[in-house]
């Protein structure tokens, strides 16, 4: 399968980048994971969304879920069909509701374009991509992505901080695309509830990881820096994320 970073910012877009937006693509399968700010446009670079077959949700903050609002206007007023299956952590249908509220009189809002569902922490399949969502700690409910694919995997740590259950399902992965909001000298906000880059590296390398892609960028990091901070803990390959770039798995 093949990993399309549609946007490596955290919190909010900088130049030229979006936030978190992740394309997974087999052959015949798409899935969307996150759609935060900017990552629509770009999205439509990589990929029609009328063929999108899923898009997951990691949790409700707007650097990575606030760009539906955008993908609902486009399939609102394009000749999409289908309803997209749009899947979401518990209790953030009742969240989007009061969001559309205000935004709109049309009711449904979301599901004239979505079908909306709240996940749990079963595995989904569509074609031949299975994605698991599985709970990690930070500021708000938040899943990591566990991404398989003919005997390969890739884990998505979403946002948090240190946890058991990411290290847990990060044994022998293939690739670990991992947040690192606190590396390369970005401002450290507490309570913490961000990785740091040797923390991505320390995680990857008691894990057994082969390769290691940092994403969710601080605006004022050093990137470089990152890399250095994750491989002073990891002797495997570190990828510095940027838009567009594409990772096959
Ligand atoms: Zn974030
Ligand atoms: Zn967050």
């Amino acid at each position: 399968m093949d990993l399309t970073l549609l946007g490596t910012s955290g919190a909010y877009p900088t130049q030229g980048d979006a936030c978190s937006g992740y394309l997974v693509q087999s052959k015949h399968t798409n899935i969307l994971i996150d759609c935060g700010s900017g990552v629509f446009s770009y999205l439509q670079k990589i990929v029609d969304f009328n063929n999108l077959d899923a898009v997951f949700i990691s949790h409700m903050h707007p650097d990575h879920f606030i760009d539906l609002i955008a993908m609902r206007y486009a399939m609102r007023y394009s000749e999409f069909k289908d309803r997209l299956n749009v899947y979401v952590p518990k209790s953030a249908i009742r969240y989007l509701h009061q969001l559309s509220s205000s935004l709109s009189d049309t009711k449904p809002f979301f599901e004239q374009s979505f079908n909306l569902q709240e996940y749990d922490q079963r595995q989904y399949s569509f074609g031949d991509i299975s994605i698991q969502p599985f709970r990690v700690e930070h500021s708000v409910l938040s899943h990591g992505m566990k991404v398989s694919h003919d005997n390969k995997t890739l884990v998505y740590s979403s946002d948090t901080k240190i946890c058991d259950s990411l290290r847990h399902n990060l044994h022998n992965v293939d690739v670990f695309l991992s947040e690192n909001a606190l590396g390369g000298g970005a401002p450290i906000h507490k309570p913490i509830n961000h990785l740091f880059s040797s923390e991505a590296g320390e995680l990857a390398e008691s894990s057994n990881v082969k390769k290691l892609v940092l994403t969710h960028f601080w605006a004022t990091s050093d990137r470089e820096l990152c890399r250095q901070e994750a491989s002073s803990e990891f002797s495997g390959e570190i990828i510095i994320g940027e838009q567009g770039l594409t990772i096959s798995i």
